[in-house]
């Protein structure tokens, strides 16, 4: 089938929104009609060059839109569902799957780097040529084909724009807190940035019960929302760092690292007590590499951890966040930044570059919601 897509083909150079042909769905898989896409900090990882993929690519991985057709073997989902897109399917056999970290799976970073699905197929073409797909998905597109585990399905009262946030940003943040840093009760818990991610992992650690919850982030916008999203304290970088912070004279119980710079991880290190967690979240360039003073790190007993779309299985933690949602105890619509076409994807880009303080969205050809 035709469908139309924003094209990545260097970086430096503007997306381009053309016609493509998407295979139809077979066996277990499912074809989405996309209704709203956000702009995660990874896509432009992508634009920058920060992140080598093959080329041409589709673009896109937070997503939801509706089920417009299924293959023989799907069963749980008909036209019409309304869904949202995970873009980490697990192979279910490697040695990261079986050890439990699915979102680790080694078959998927493998298909993540060749721009495939799992199965290395992209299912997509360009004047007959292949076409790539980021991060599995390929979001930037009217139409999306991915397996029926990457389609989670939504309630029908759920908005489809505010659940294009639980793709990405929300299963990567509330589960950094829940899965990677079990947060405990009572804790107090630094979030280093409080864009799309550091949100979520800011309203993480409220679900999670924490006592203290300090957003640093440089842009009083940002901050702002962080306090009516459960921050109890904001902060710019330069006031967390100095030395008349009052602030967690010994540290913070856990901090997590929410902007993906070698500078803010060795912070989140440096900001926990002895025997503290510090976790990174927040995606890096490709090449990044972060200064550790192993004598302080061993003798404060420190633990560093890294998390990847919130170490869980999808599939598992999305009914979790969907509850929190019905219960009004996880904010999606607060976090809803400018909405673009289509058309307009290389303004979204530009927009969310510039460090909008909510999710830069694409809406595309689908459902009113
Ligand atoms: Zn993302
Ligand atoms: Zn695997």
């Amino acid at each position: 089938m035709r469908t139309r897509a924003a094209i990545f083909r260097t970086p430096g150079t503007e997306l381009e929104v053309c016609e493509v042909e998407l295979e139809e769905p077979r066996g277990e898989e499912v074809l989405i009609r996309m209704h709203v896409v956000g702009i995660c900090g990874s896509d432009l990882h992508v634009i920058r060059g920060e992140w080598p993929r093959p080329t041409p690519m589709v673009l896109g991985h937070e997503g939801a839109g509706t089920v417009e057709a299924v293959g023989d073997s799907v069963t749980g989902l008909h036209v019409g569902d309304k869904v949202v897109v995970s873009w980490a399917p697990a192979c279910g056999d490697c040695d990261a799957c079986r050890n439990g970290h699915v979102t680790a799976c080694t078959t998927l970073r493998t298909a993540i780097g060749a721009g495939t699905m799992l199965d290395g197929r992209t299912g997509l073409s360009l004047d007959g040529k292949p076409l790539y797909r980021m991060t599995t998905v390929g979001a930037l597109a009217d139409h999306t084909l991915v397996p029926s585990q990457c389609a989670l399905k939504l309630p029908v009262e759920m908005a489809l724009d505010q659940a294009a946030l639980l793709g990405c940003a929300a299963l990567t943040g509330v589960g950094a807190v829940l899965n990677a840093g079990q947060v405990a009760v009572g804790a107090n818990v630094v979030v280093i940035g409080a864009g799309g991610v550091g949100q979520f992992i800011i309203q993480g650690a409220r679900l999670a019960g924490a006592s203290r919850i300090i957003a640093v982030d440089p842009q009083s916008s940002r901050r702002e929302v962080a306090l009516t999203l459960g921050a109890t304290d904001a902060m710019s970088p330069e006031e967390f760092s100095s030395a008349e912070n009052p602030l967690l004279p010994n540290g913070a119980d856990y901090a997590f690292e929410a902007v993906g710079t070698a500078h803010t991880a060795a912070l989140a290190l440096q900001s926990v007590r002895n025997g503290g967690k510090a976790i990174l979240v927040g995606m890096p360039a490709i090449g990044t590499k972060v200064e550790i003073d192993p004598f302080e790190f061993i003798s404060r007993e420190k633990v560093l951890t890294g998390s990847i779309y919130g170490s869980q299985e999808p599939a598992r933690a999305l009914p979790r966040l969907v509850d929190y949602v019905r219960a009004g105890r996880l904010q999606l619509e607060s976090l809803l930044g400018p909405t673009f076409t289509l058309t307009q994807v290389n303004d979204a880009i530009e927009t969310s570059l510039d460090g909008a303080s909510g999710r830069v969205l694409v809406k595309l050809g689908g459902v009113d919601s």
